[in-house]
C-alpha cells in the first residue's frame, strides 16, 4: 500500500512532486521516540502517523530509561544520540543491559562521525544518519515491528 505523504510533512508542492512511500501497519505497537529537537520530532510523527503505531516521546536519556521501566511493553526505540542530561549512547547501554531484545534504532547527524564508534559500542541494533530518509527509516523499523 502506498500513500501520499508530502503535505503532512509540510513540503510545498509547487509541481507534481509526489512522495510515494510504503506504509506499514503497526497498530498494536508502541514506539518510544527520544528526540530533543522539535523539527525532528515533528518529522517522525508525520512519517509514523499513518502506521498507527502508538508513539511515546521524551527529549532525554534519563526519561527514556524511566519510560522503558515504567511502560514495560515498548516495542522499539528511536534514539537520538545528542540529547540533554544523558546522551543516547549512555541511555542505550543501560536499556540494553536490562532489555537485551528491545530494538533500538539510533540516529545522529551525518557530520558527527565521531559518534559512530560509541554508537556501535552502545549496543544499538541499527544506526541511521540524519537527515533521515523516511523510506529507509520505515523499512528499518519494519524489520523489528513486522508480525
Ligand atoms: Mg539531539
Amino acid at each position: 500500500m502506498f500513500l501520499l505523504l508530502a503535505p503532512e510533512i509540510g513540503l510545498e508542492i509547487k509541481q507534481y512532486y509526489i512522495f510515494m512511500i510504503p506504509i506499514f501497519n503497526w497498530k498494536n505497537k508502541r514506539v518510544l521516540i527520544v528526540e530533543d529537537e522539535e523539527v525532528n520530532l515533528k518529522f517522525l510523527e508525520a512519517v509514523l502517523r499513518k502506521t498507527e503505531a502508538e508513539l511515546l516521546w521524551t527529549d532525554n536519556g534519563v526519561d527514556a530509561i524511566e519510560i522503558v521501566e515504567r511502560e514495560k511493553n515498548i516495542d522499539l526505540i528511536l534514539m537520538d544520540i545528542r540529547l540533554p542530561i544523558m546522551d543516547g549512547c549512555e541511555a542505550t547501554k543501560i536499556i540494553k543491559s536490562r532489555y537485551k531484545s528491545l530494538p533500538v534504532i539510533a540516529q545522529t547527524a551525518y557530520a558527527l562521525k565521531g559518534d559512530e564508534e560509541s554508537i556501535r559500542k552502545s549496543g544499538c541494533d541499527e544506526y541511521l544518519t540524519k537527515p533521515l530518509d523516511f523510506e529507509e527509516l520505515l523499512e528499518t523499523m519494519n524489520k523489528y515491528l513486522a508480525d
